[in-house]
């Protein structure tokens, strides 16, 4: 096997191009001792709302909590229902059950989001929100959703982790619905040092207990109103944000570059997405050999995944709820034949063109 050529992600590379402005962060902060609930949190959540376009976003510890938060501010307890998809991350779906609620799965479509013309046969009387993902960093069928969500009068949490500067229809991901949950994880296309996350919401009253549910439903330093939790974005993953807010556009870009030249020089040989209405979180392309593509790419220096190789009605916990094989056929054809290609932007030209020529090379021998 020859040497890694591509990587599926360079952390320390993408740090190494802000090195820079980020070691300040650390510095001003901890000669301040200024670690939690600061000045620099403030500026943060400022900026990420002017960012996705919305009244509000409150820094927590990371997207999980932000979902569990967001179902616990709307009283989603144990007794109600969920509609998720069943091709996520397990968070997702894990976020439901966290608050005793029951994810239940509605299969996805050909761009791999729910598809929104199967919900209403998922809804009960116990149904009480609708929890799209932006999957891959592309927009789910909104208007459809909201549409859903008026009539049954439904909450809906967007799990947007993958989908920060996406728009949908021109509108930024972020106030599509009643609270949209971002991701800061260092996989993220907008990521800081370790875990973190945020909501954002246009909702008043949703806003001020969410600032409270995730400080331990404290409304100043000694009075609670709630019991809470301790779900906070540290102010130097803050400052981290602060620093890289400004390049997100920037990056974002470059993700979609790079899937433009994929999905052109690609679209004959293997399924490529069609557009470029997503920001790139992930980069999938579906060949019928999938394992053998995968490490014939590896034998080649090329890393690639599969995301994600379990769907979660088919993990353990889900299972216990009674799914099975055969639920969700269209996300469990599409999963066998999955491949997700290196789209980060420390890629250089050359590389993304070595993973378009390999691919072209394996296709020309197998088919
Ligand atoms: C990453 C991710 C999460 C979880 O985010 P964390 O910040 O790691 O908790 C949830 N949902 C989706 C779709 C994700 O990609």
């Amino acid at each position: 096997m020859s040497p890694i050529k591509v990587k599926f992600v360079d952390l320390g590379e993408h740090y190494r191009r802000i090195r820079d402005e980020i070691l300040p962060v650390f510095d001003n902060l901890s000669l301040k001792g200024d670690y939690i609930m600061g000045e620099e949190l403030k500026k943060c959540e400022s900026n990420l709302a002017q960012y996705c376009e919305t009244k509000y976003a409150i820094g927590v510890a990371n997207a999980t909590d932000a979902l569990i938060l967001c179902l616990k501010a709307m009283g989603i307890k144990e007794g109600d229902e969920v509609i998720t998809p069943p091709h996520s991350f397990i968070a997702t779906a894990g976020s439901i059950a966290a608050v005793g609620a029951k994810p239940v799965f509605v299969d996805v479509k050909e761009d791999y989001n729910i598809d929104a013309d199967l919900i209403e046969k998922a809804i009960t009387y116990r149904t009480k929100a609708i929890m799209p993902v932006h999957f891959t960093g592309r927009p789910a069928d909104m208007d459809k959703i909201i549409a859903i969500a008026k009539k049954h009068n439904l909450k809906i949490i967007e799990d947007a982790a993958q989908a920060i500067g996406a728009r949908y229809k021109g509108r930024k991901i972020g106030s599509l619905g009643d609270a949209a949950c971002f991701s800061l994880h260092p996989l993220k296309n907008l990521h800081v040092h370790g875990d973190g996350g945020f909501i954002t919401t246009n909702d008043d009253e949703l806003y001020s207990k969410l600032m409270k549910l995730r400080n331990h439903g404290l409304k100043n330093r000694d009075y609670c109103d709630d019991w809470g939790y301790n779900s906070r974005l540290d102010n130097i993953q803050a400052g981290i944000v602060n620093v890289k807010l400004k390049y997100i556009d920037q990056w974002n870009k470059r993700r979609q570059e790079i899937a433009a030249y994929y999905i052109k020089e690609l679209k004959h040989y293997v399924k490529t997405p069609e557009d470029l209405d997503s920001v790139y979180h992930l980069f999938f392309i579906r060949h019928p050999l999938r394992d053998k593509l995968q490490a014939f790419l590896l034998e080649h220096g090329i890393e690639s995944k599969v995301h994600y190789p379990v769907l979660i009605h088919l993990q353990e916990p889900a299972r216990r709820l009674g799914y099975k094989e055969g639920d969700f056929p269209v996300a469990e054809n599409y999963i066998k034949e999955l491949l997700s290609l290196p789209v980060h932007t420390e890629l250089s030209d050359e590389q993304v063109k070595y993973v378009v020529e390999k691919i072209k090379f394996f296709c020309e021998l197998y088919g």
